[in-house]
């Protein structure tokens, strides 16, 4: 048995296993829809796959119903309500968070990200996914990094798979590293930055970090004066936009650390099967 990140409550171990099959779900759906009908032509090759992806659409908005009502269980929802970004994406968030003070927490040399309750130099407890299907989980070969300073939301965005990293291939996109757990990889991106994501929710809700996107373009375009024209403009209001993510992830990674206590933990969800409590290290 290997290591198990730990959940900080038992509602975030529920939510992780909505989450992933909402996201199962919607790739189902995809999946069956194009061997069902050619998009470019529009040509339908099988309508009983038309019909599959239908039910599994309707699955998908169950899913996602059912992580609507589950979010306002867990113990951040008046934070995320106050901060108008309470919804499915959230939960995506919460759910590859799994405990805040892994953020900064401790990192493994291979990526992991641990809470901070390990001596320096100790072998990574964690297993190392391998992405080809069917293989095994292998131990992995990463030793435990000094802890780390900081709210915690660069780490988020870092394992969101934001960040190049230097290997001996020369510099790649951590998302697509190979033998490290991956399957949040571009899950946090997607929650915030694609259209319906938390960004937009800043927006749509007016939410306090709507304020904070439009001072950091504001304080970027004065440094950067020729860039305020089309075309050009594009760049800083992604940057502002990401500026705007992290100040909402560092709140509530802040805040909710200020509810967990690091020494409080669900190791896993009711679904999860059995946990091997002796290997939780906290
Ligand atoms: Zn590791």
């Amino acid at each position: 048995m290997f290591y198990e990140i730990p959940y900080a409550d038992p509602v975030t171990a529920e939510i992780d296993l909505f989450v992933r099959t909402w996201e199962d779900l919607m790739q189902q759906r995809k999946r069956f829809a194009q061997r069902g009908q050619n998009y470019v032509t529009g040509e339908v090759r099988a309508q009983g796959l038309l019909d599959i992806s239908e039910m599994v659409a309707e699955a998908e908005q169950r899913t996602k119903a059912a992580l609507e009502k589950l979010i306002h269980k867990h113990p951040l929802y008046e934070w995320l309500k106050e901060a108008k970004t309470a919804g499915p994406r959230a939960a995506t968030i919460l759910a590859m968070i799994r405990h805040p003070h892994r953020f900064p927490g401790q990192k493994c040399s291979e990526g992991h990200y641990l809470l901070p309750t390990f001596e320096i130099g100790v072998p990574c407890p964690c297993a190392a996914w391998v992405e080809e299907q069917g293989s095994e989980q292998q131990p992995c070969t990463g030793v435990v990094e000094a802890p780390r300073l900081g709210t915690g939301a660069r780490a988020v965005w870092k394992m969101a798979g934001q960040y190049p990293i230097t290997t001996e291939k020369g510099v790649r996109l951590a998302r697509k590293m190979k033998g490290v757990q991956s399957s949040h990889n571009g899950r946090a991106k997607t929650a915030i930055l694609m259209p319906q994501g938390i960004g937009q929710q800043f927006f749509m809700q007016h939410s306090r970090y709507e304020t904070v996107y439009y001072a950091a373009k504001e304080r970027l375009l004065a440094a950067h004066p020729e860039d305020n024209k089309p075309g050009k403009l594009g760049r800083w209001e992604t940057t502002a936009r990401v500026i705007a993510a992290k100040a909402w992830l560092g709140d509530l990674l802040m805040e909710w650390k200020r509810i967990v206590p690091l020494g409080e933990y669900s190791v896993v969800g009711p679904l999860c099967g059995q946990p091997d409590a002796e290997l939780v290290e906290v």
